[in-house]
């Protein structure tokens, strides 16, 4: 059975490396950017790219001394000076390369790894569809737009763009070490992360704004939070176990019924949606105070790595996987990385914020007082 697999997947790699590469790609593939990819999903709904397997000559940022921004709609800009030479990301295939009206020269690289990763507003292509480039290879001159030097660069899977963030740090131009897990639904493409957790930090875009580059102390008074930027969790819920205590809890138990819905305590970003170890299926969100909630035991989650969320939206279901005996959501607050009593922001009796005001120190620090 193995021998068998395993020659048809050495038979399928020949037909592959022996089929003329000019002609690989249909004519649709080679006139439109975004086309789904033939075979990604045909034998399963989901697959894995490990992007902490490749080695530092096997990624290269578009153009590494570029600023870049992200956009709407998950392109990135990357701003440069005149001449400069966009890169190829991964090795790859270039599946398209041509001009269009309104975006200039573009080029899509179709990678081993199911990504393709597409290059616009160049002013100059200098590679062809079917030809072979290694990352870091030079496939284009950057363009110019409203005497802008810039390059729009995003990531698909299956002909749809995905949150680049997922991949590189925007801000850090540096690869994430991680393993992505792509999942097809029913018109996008679920990205979630195993590994390493994406720092968001360095994305201006992102709501994760650090309030301590200008002051070293936050005073945070929950009573002035006005309606609609924050929610309790689990609407309805009652606490079934405290955090702390004698099993030292890290977070907080709350339980209504089985897939009920999870909300986000406060606007901000997805920085975790995976299953975690004894949390199961598990959400984290980065706010912009630096402060980070935790939602485990999900039955389903909603929304995905790099989603910015408003407070109230229903991120999740809840469930019992995990460590969980029963269908709950176990909720944390952390800040800077340590975890604390989600009491000192929320009353669960009354499932509102406490009439406090939080201090909120660069260090990690966190204490209440009574307003
Ligand atoms: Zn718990």
């Amino acid at each position: 059975m193995r021998i068998k697999k395993l020659l048809l997947a050495i038979a399928t790699l020949t037909l592959v490396s022996a089929t003329p590469v000019k002609h690989q790609f249909t004519a649709a593939e080679q006139q439109q950017i975004s086309i789904s990819t033939p075979g990604l999903f045909s034998r399963s709904n989901a697959f894995n790219i490990d992007l902490d397997a490749l080695k530092p000559n096997e990624y290269s940022f578009p153009l590494p001394v570029g600023k870049a921004t992200l956009r709407k709609n998950n392109v990135v800009e990357i701003t440069t000076k005149d001449g400069d030479a966009v890169k190829a990301m991964f090795e790859g295939t270039v599946r398209l390369s041509r001009k269009y009206p309104d975006t200039g020269y573009a080029i899509v690289i179709r990678h081993r790894n199911g990504l393709e990763t597409v290059y616009a507003n160049n002013a100059e292509n200098v590679v062809e569809v079917g030809q072979h480039v290694r990352a870091g290879q030079t496939i284009a001159i950057v363009g110019q737009r409203g005497g802008k030097f810039y390059c729009d660069f995003s990531i698909m899977i299956d002909g749809k763009r995905i949150n680049p963030t997922a991949v590189v740090g925007i801000g850090s131009h540096r690869l994430h070490r991680h393993i992505l897990l792509c999942e097809k639904q029913h018109n996008y493409i679920n990205v979630s992360t195993i590994g390493e957790k994406v720092d968001f930090d360095d994305s201006k875009d992102f709501t994760t704004e650090d309030v301590f580059t200008k002051q070293s102390t936050y005073k945070w008074n929950l009573e002035e939070m006005k309606k609609g930027t924050w929610a309790y969790p689990l609407p309805g819920a009652k606490v079934i176990s405290p955090y702390g205590g004698r099993r030292r809890h890290s977070g907080v138990d709350l339980k209504t019924k089985p897939k009920d819905e999870i909300v986000a305590a406060f606007d901000g970003v997805v920085t975790r949606s995976a299953t975690h170890y004894g949390y199961g299926l598990c959400i984290v969100i980065k706010h912009a105070n630096g402060l980070e909630t935790l939602y485990s035991h999900q039955h389903k989650n909603l929304v995905k790595v790099g989603d910015k969320v408003k407070a109230g939206q229903v991120i999740g279901l809840t469930g019992r996987t995990g460590r969980a005996t029963t269908e709950h959501l176990h909720f944390e607050t952390i800040f800077k990385g340590r975890r604390f009593n989600p009491n000192l922001i929320f009353e669960h009796n009354s499932r509102g914020l406490q009439k406090a005001t939080l201090t909120l120190t660069k260090n990690g620090g966190i204490t209440q007082k009574r307003n």
